[in-house]
């Protein structure tokens, strides 16, 4: 018997590249989305797949089907996406996550949650451990989902101790790759196609903040491990590449690798915007024996080959 496995957010970003390694591993695969920022570009070469399936349903609503395991990524997850209605954000969220907890307690399965290192808020511990309680601002602009996540973390570690639900939470730090959607306003997908169009670069700021940026398919790989380890896990682990650079190195990296006329072009910080962001990941080395492994100049360039076919045919861009 093939194990069943449902994601949610499964035609999105993370959630696509996920759902396709599953199917590689011989799950049956049950993608549960209701595309708000999710496209059907990103599934469509798993759609002729036997064992994939799709579902479209919002996950605020209760959900009743019959899996082995769950992995729960629905959230919008970029900052112009999350702050477009950011109380349907909170309740994806919150109420996402009750009722995958609920669906996992029916069905004695093992849960997966997708948390963030938005979870840290702008830190003040560097670089950040899974101790590090965060500092967030909850009245801000980015307080939706980061007190949402935060929220659901604590709903996982509660149906855990009351309900002995077996959980996994992965605090997953800037993740960027192919099937980011061009418009997310992330600061990757930004670059990329501002470059590819010679366009100026956005940068926020001065461009000294920084972040850490993992390859897509070394995440997936993470959560995988996360997911399939023995034994309890009752913590959070941390998921990233703790290669840190700042935000205007990123956009002379992107300029180049691209060969592009673009100038910088410099604009106001957001509120709340992070300082600096790089996750220790010493928890994943030990527990998963899991790092990061693509460097992030090799990333980029794959993620720029899926940004140029994407932007020169019209027929593929229209399709998101
Ligand atoms: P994404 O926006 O591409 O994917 C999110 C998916 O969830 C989309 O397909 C969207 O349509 C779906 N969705 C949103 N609300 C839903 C709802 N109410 N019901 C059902 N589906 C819903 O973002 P992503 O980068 O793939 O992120 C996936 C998960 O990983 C998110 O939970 C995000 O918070 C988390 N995460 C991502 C990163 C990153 O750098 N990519 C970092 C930290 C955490
Ligand atoms: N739920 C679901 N699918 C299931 C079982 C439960 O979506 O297979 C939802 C259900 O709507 C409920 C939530 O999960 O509101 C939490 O379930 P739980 O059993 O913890 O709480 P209760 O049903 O007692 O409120
Ligand atoms: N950023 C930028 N220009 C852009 C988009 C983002 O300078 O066009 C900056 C943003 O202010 C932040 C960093 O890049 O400091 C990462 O932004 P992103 O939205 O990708 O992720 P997050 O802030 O959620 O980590």
């Amino acid at each position: 018997m093939k194990k069943r496995t449902v994601v949610t957010g499964g035609a999105g970003f993370l959630g696509s590249h996920l759902c396709a390694r599953l199917l590689e591993q011989e799950c049956q695969v049950l993608c549960v989305d209701n595309y708000f920022t999710g496209t059907r570009h990103n599934i469509e070469p798993l759609l002729g797949e036997p064992a994939f399936e799709v579902m479209r349903h919002d996950v605020t609503f209760p959900l009743y089907v019959e899996v082995d395991e769950i992995y729960n990524l629905a959230c919008p997850a970029s900052p112009i996406h999350y702050q477009h209605d950011p109380v349907q954000t909170t309740k994806t969220s919150v109420i996402g996550a009750i009722n995958m907890l609920g669906l996992a307690k029916r069905l004695h399965a093992r849960i997966l949650q997708a948390s963030t290192s938005e979870v840290y808020g702008d830190p003040d511990v560097h670089p950040q451990t899974e101790e590090y309680r965060g500092h967030v601002n909850l009245a801000g602009p980015r307080g939706c989902y980061d007190e949402g996540k935060r929220c659901a973390e604590t709903l996982f570690y509660d149906y855990k101790r009351q309900h002995r639900l077996s959980i996994r939470v992965a605090r997953i730090f800037n993740t960027y790759g192919p099937n980011m959607h061009p418009q997310d306003g992330r600061v990757v997908s930004s670059f990329i196609t501002q470059a590819l169009k010679n366009e100026p670069i956005t940068i926020y700021g001065s461009g000294s903040q920084t972040r850490s940026f993992c390859y897509v398919d070394d995440l997936v790989d993470g959560l995988m491990r996360l997911m399939n380890v023995e034994g309890e896990l009752d913590g959070p682990i941390n998921l990233g590449n703790p290669c840190e650079t700042t935000i205007k190195e990123l956009a002379e990296l992107v300029i180049s690798l691209v060969g592009s006329r673009s100038r910088l072009e410099f604009r106001a910080l957001p509120q709340d915007d992070p300082r600096q962001r790089c996750p220790d990941i010493t928890r994943a080395e030990q527990l998963l024996h899991w790092s990061a492994k693509v460097p992030l100049e090799e990333g980029l360039s794959r993620t720029i080959r899926y940004f140029d076919r994407l932007l020169s045919s019209p027929n593929e861009a229209k399709k998101l």
